[in-house]
C-alpha cells in the first residue's frame, strides 16, 4: 500500500545550528515516500533528530537538515528524487551566508530505498546532497552528521546497522502507532525490488515486539499495526513462536489493558504464507483487527506464474473461503497490477472476474511499470501505455461499483469505530475506522479521539461512511 506521504512539520523555531558540540540545535525537514514501513522509519529519524535537540521546520527552506526518505517502487522514483534534489540544490547558494553567520552549511540527506539501492551513485550525480544512508543504516544518522560537523567528506552508509528499537520515533499519531516486526524480503516477486533495497528477512523476537506494543498500551495508544514486507513468514528464531503464535500472545497480553491497545493490525500479508492458523487466531482473537490485506497482484495463474509470486487463483480463493466462514464481518482488501509484461486481454478478464467473485472492500491498483534491478525488466513489455491505462480505468470503476454498493449495505446498521482524528474536510467532524477497516465520518469534536464509539451509518459515499454518534463504548 502506497502513498506520497509528504511531510511538513507543523512546528519551527529559527535557533541556530550547533553541531559538532554535543546537544545540537537547529531544524529538520523530512519528506517520505512511499509505504508505512518508510512512514515509520521517518519517525525513527525524526525521533533520533529531536533527541539531539533539533526542531521540525515548516519548509526545507527553513531546515539545517533536510531527508528525503525514499521509495523506489513508484514509477519513474529516481526521476522524482533527483529533480527535488536539484530544488533543493539553490540552498546551497545560501552556505557561505550561514558560513558568516557562524552555522553549519545545510545538511541534505537522502535515505530509504533508493539510498539503499544507488549509494554513492547519488552523490556522483548530485554532489549537494551530503549524505545517503540505506535501509538498514537508519541509527547511523547521529554519527554521520558528527562526521560532517568534522568537516568529514559526503557520508554513504548502506550496510547493516539493524536495530528494531524504536522507543525514541517521534509518532506522528497520538492513538494508532506501527511496530516493526521484521525487515527485508526473501520472495523476489519478478515486479518488485524489495529483497534488494531492503535485504533479505530478519525478525525481530517475539519479546521485544511484545514489550513495545504492551509499552505503547500503557502509553494508551488504542491500535498498533505490525510493519513486515511479509509478516507471515516472521518467526522468533530462538523459541520457534510463528505469526499466528505472536498474534495469540499479543491478544493475551492485552487483554487486561482497559484504555489501552484495542486493536491489532498488521500489513503485508502473503498469499503463499497464510496459514489456516492464522485465520483461526483471527477469528478467535478479540483483540486482532477484522480485516486482512491480501495482496492478488494478478487473476490470472499464467501471469500470477511470471510474477513469481507461488500461489494459483484457485489458492487464494480457497484463502477468501476459509476467511469468511470463520472472520466474521472480516473486510478484504488487495493490491492489483495490470498491464504485467504479457498479459492477454483473457488475462486481464480473468482478474475481473477475481474482483467480481471476491467483492473486495477496497483495493489499490496500479499500471505496471518496469523497475530497475528486477527480473521482469527483461520481460517483454510490448503493452502499449494505452491499453494499460484503459484496462486500470476499466478495473477501477469495477471496483468502484462494487465499493458502492457493499458500502450502501452498511446503511442503518451500527458500528464500533475507534476515532482517531478529525474528518479530512471538516473539524466539525472527526473520523474513525471500524474493525474491518471502513472509514466513517461523523460530528463530533476533539474529546471523542482515541475512544471507542457506537455510531449509526446513516449515508455512504465511494470511499467512506457518514453516520451519527450513538454512544461512547470506552
Ligand atoms: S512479497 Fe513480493 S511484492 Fe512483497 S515485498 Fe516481497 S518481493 Fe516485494
Amino acid at each position: 500500500m502506497l502513498e506520497d506521504n509528504s511531510r511538513c512539520s507543523p512546528q519551527y523555531t529559527d535557533s541556530l545550528p550547533d553541531f559538532g558540540t554535543g546537544k545540537k540545535r537547529g531544524t529538520f525537514w523530512i519528506h517520505t515516500y512511499g509505504c508505512q514501513m518508510n512512514v515509520h522509519d521517518s519517525e525513527i529519524y525524526s525521533g533520533q533528530l529531536r533527541r539531539l535537540g533539533l526542531v521540525p521546520a515548516e519548509t526545507p527552506e527553513q531546515a539545517d537538515v533536510i531527508l528525503l526518505n525514499t521509495c523506489s517502487v513508484r514509477e519513474k522514483a529516481e526521476e522524482k528524487l533527483f529533480s527535488e534534489l536539484g530544488r533543493l540544490r539553490r540552498l546551497r547558494e545560501l552556505d557561505e551566508a550561514r558560513r558568516q553567520a557562524g552555522k553549519e552549511p545545510v545538511r541534505i540527506g537522502v535515505t530509504g530505498c533508493i539510498a539503499q539501492q544507488r549509494g554513492e551513485q547519488i552523490i556522483e550525480r548530485e554532489s549537494s546532497v551530503d549524505f545517503v544512508l540505506g535501509t538498514r543504516a537508519i541509527r547511523a544518522l547521529p554519527s554521520v552528521l558528527d562526521a560532517l560537523a568534522d568537516g568529514q567528506e559526503a557520508q554513504v552508509v548502506t550496510e547493516d546497522f539493524i536495530d528494531f528499537d524504536a522507543s525514541d520515533a517521534d509518532r506522528l499519531d497520538r492513538v494508532r502507532a506501527f511496530v516493526t516486526i521484521m525487515e527485508g524480503c526473501n520472495n523476489y516477486c519478478s515486479f518488485c525490488i524489495v529483497p534488494t533495497t531492503r535485504g533479505l528477512e530478519v525478525y525481530r523476537t517475539g519479546d521485544e515486539i511484545i514489550d513495545e506494543v504492551r509499552g505503547l498500551s500503557i502509553r494508551g495508544y488504542r491500535e498498533v499495526t505490525l510493519l513486515g514486507q511479509n509478516v507471515n513468514s516472521w518467526t522468533d528464531k530462538s523459541t520457534g513462536l510463528d505469526f499466528p503464535g505472536l498474534l495469540r500472545r499479543l491478544d493475551e497480553e492485552l487483554a487486561g489493558d482497559i484504555a489501552g491497545v484495542e486493536r491489532v493490525r498488521f500489513l503485508t500479508s502473503h498469499p503463499k504464507d497464510l496459514s489456516p492458523a492464522l485465520i483461526e487466531e483471527m477469528g478467535r482473537c478479540s483483540k486482532i483487527a477484522k480485516h486482512l490485506h491480501l495482496p492478488v497482484q494478478s487473476g490470472s495463474d499464467r501471469i500470477l506464474q511470471e510474477m513469481n509470486r507461488h500461489y494459483t487463483r484457485r489458492d487464494y480463493l480457497q484463502i477468501v473461503e476459509r476467511l469468511r466462514g470463520t472472520v466474521e464481518g472480516v473486510g478484504l482488501s488487495t493490491d492489483l497490477i495490470v498491464g504485467f509484461p504479457g498479459e492477454t486481454d483473457k488475462d486481464f478478464e480473468a482478474t475481473l472476474e477475481l474482483i467480481r467473485e471476491v467483492d473486495y472492500d477496497s483495493f489499490y491498483s496500479f499500471e505496471y511499470s518496469p523497475r530497475p534491478d528486477t527480473a521482469a525488466l527483461s520481460y517483454d513489455d510490448t503493452l502499449p501505455p494505452e491499453i494499460k491505462r484503459q484496462r486500470l480505468v476499466e478495473l477501477q470503476e469495477l471496483q468502484r461499483d462494487i465499493q458502492a454498493r457493499k458500502n450502501r449495505e452498511w446503511e442503518g446498521q451500527t458500528v464500533e469505530v475507534l476515532v482517531d482524528s478529525f474528518s479530512r474536510k471538516t473539524r466539525d467532524d472527526v473520523s474513525g475506522r471500524t474493525s474491518s477497516n471502513q472509514i466513517v465520518n461523523f460530528t463530533g469534536d476533539r474529546k471523542l479521539i482515541g475512544i471507542l464509539v457506537d455510531v449509526e451509518i446513516t449515508r455512504s459515499g465511494a470511499h467512506s461512511l457518514y453516520g451519527e454518534i450513538r454512544s461512547h463504548s470506552r
